[in-house]
């Protein structure tokens, strides 16, 4: 799995803090240093006036995806998608993410194997009979990979952090997760410097569900 930036808002930050500069001026402050913005985001995170980080957004490239993963990405409904269609792409050579509780076991993994060989042989030899790439393709396992493009603003993701960082998110959209945080640190520092999951900077909401073990920031 791979996540690459596409794109982004350039000077996400400072473009933040003069939105929300403007609400109490009477004029756009294009002069505005970093050093002021960065105060000027705390406060806006610590206030939850959060609108204003609507402001900045960021494209990401995801490949290698599972179908698995990507269905619970494409849940988080203010951001945007294009992803590559099991209608019009026939896929030759399918790839398949296989979970490391998989991999592991090593008798397991080789029948684990042996059937997404099956599924994906029988796909073949649908479309190699007629049979459209759309109905092909309800072989296919969950495990299969794909690519994705998200678009979302700043807001969204916190939010998304919130959710996916959390140890109880299932393991490959939490990787995803990481490694999209990772990026966005390094773009906005100031913004993504708390994001994580409640218990990284407070309580954590999951009750008796909660895995005892509070996420640390990296
Ligand atoms: C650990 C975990 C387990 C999960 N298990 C399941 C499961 O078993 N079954 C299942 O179906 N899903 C499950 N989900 C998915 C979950 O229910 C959400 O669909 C997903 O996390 C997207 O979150 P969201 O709706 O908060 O976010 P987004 O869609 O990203 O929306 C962001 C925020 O905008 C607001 N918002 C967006 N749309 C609306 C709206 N229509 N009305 C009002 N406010 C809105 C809400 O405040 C929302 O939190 C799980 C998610 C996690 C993290």
């Amino acid at each position: 799995m791979k996540v690459k930036l596409i794109s982004s808002t350039p000077n996400p930050e400072l473009t933040i803090a003069r939105a929300a500069r403007l609400c109490y001026r009477r004029s756009y402050d294009e002069d505005m240093t970093l050093e002021k913005a960065q105060k000027l985001i705390q406060e806006i995170v610590a206030r939850g006036h959060e609108s204003v980080l609507e402001h900045a957004s960021f494209t990401f490239l995801i490949e290698g995806i599972s179908r698995a993963a990507s269905h619970q990405l494409v849940r988080h409904r203010l951001a945007s998608y294009s992803q590559q269609s099991q209608r019009y792409i026939h896929f030759k050579n399918p790839e398949f993410v296989i979970p490391p509780s998989i991999k592991e076991n090593e008798t397991l993994f080789d029948h684990f194997q042996e059937q997404i060989q099956k599924s994906s042989d029988m796909y073949q030899e649908m479309i190699k009979m007629g049979i459209a790439e759309e109905d092909a393709r309800y072989i296919l396992p969950q495990a299969i990979t794909s690519q994705i493009i998200l678009t979302a603003n700043a807001r969204e993701y916190l939010h998304i952090l919130k959710l996916r960082l959390c140890s109880r998110a299932q393991w490959e959209i939490r990787m995803i997760a990481t490694a999209i945080l990772k990026i966005l640190k390094e773009l906005a520092p100031i913004i993504f410097e708390n994001a994580g999951p409640p218990c990284a900077t407070g309580i954590c909401p999951e009750g008796d569900k909660g895995c005892g073990h509070p996420w640390s920031k990296r």
